[in-house]
């Protein structure tokens, strides 16, 4: 896209990474920092992965999943300060994060039917934001928004993403045994996300890197708003 047409477009923020980068908490404060709405595209996934499972379509039959997807409605609020996601008016924003889903959704978000559907909704979103997005998820900066206004990818060394994981989840209680599983099932994740033929997680050629091995939350914000207001500057945005 020419400079012209990037000045008078909406404001887009692309942020893809791995499972533990910090995506999500990360994406979330730029968005309230910076005025701007937020989207979460891992939770539509999620969302449609519970659909199927609630209804009894198996998440491993390509092709029942494919016939299935265009079935459940689907909403996601934006409000940074309040994301939600409904499928069928129904808050899930609980049980998207339950260990089912959770095993579920690489193998829901690598049909094509699937990703078609959800990335014309993720563009819907990122139409009606009055100031613009913050879109995370694996092809933001690759597929759905390809003249994102700033693309990040947001990694993080194994080691940090696993220690953050577990982190998180001690904090909340839970148990040692359930948290080796977890290590274990976010490492096949990251590898089905990365090897799956449609839109598999990959940094875009104009994406900048942030590492947030040795980074603090404040910083990679920081890091990030920066980015923002540097190409708005320099576009006029
Ligand atoms: O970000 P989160 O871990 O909640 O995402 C859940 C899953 O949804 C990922 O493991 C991936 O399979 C899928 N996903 C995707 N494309 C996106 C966002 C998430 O394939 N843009």
């Amino acid at each position: 896209m020419e400079t012209a047409d990037r000045a008078s477009a909406p404001v887009v923020v692309a942020i893809d990474g791995p499972s533990g980068s910090g995506k999500s908490t990360v994406s979330r404060a730029v968005a309230a920092r910076l005025g701007l709405s937020f989207l979460d595209t891992g939770a539509m996934y999620r969302a449609m992965t519970w659909w199927m499972l609630t209804n009894d379509v198996d998440v491993d039959d390509a092709d029942a999943v494919a016939i299935a997807c265009g079935k459940p409605v689907i909403v996601s609020g934006t409000d940074a300060a309040g994301p939600t996601i409904t499928v069928d008016g129904q808050d899930v924003s609980g049980p998207i994060r339950g260990p089912e889903v959770t095993a579920g959704v690489s193998a829901v978000a690598a049909v094509p039917q699937v990703r078609t559907r959800l990335v014309e909704l993720q563009r819907g979103c990122a139409e009606v934001a009055e100031h613009g997005i913050v879109a995370e998820g694996r092809d933001m900066g690759t597929v759905v928004f390809p003249d994102a206004t700033v693309k990040v990818f947001l990694t993080a060394s194994e080691a940090a993403r696993a220690e953050r994981r577990a982190a998180e989840l001690r904090a909340k209680g839970v148990d040692e045994a359930t948290i080796t599983a977890m290590a274990a099932d976010l490492a096949r994740r990251d590898a089905a996300d990365s090897s799956r033929e449609t839109a598999p997680l990959t940094q875009a050629v104009d994406a900048v890197l942030v590492d947030t091995s040795d980074l603090t939350l404040e910083q990679v914000i920081d890091r990030i708003a920066a980015l923002v207001q540097d190409r708005q500057v320099r576009t006029g945005a």
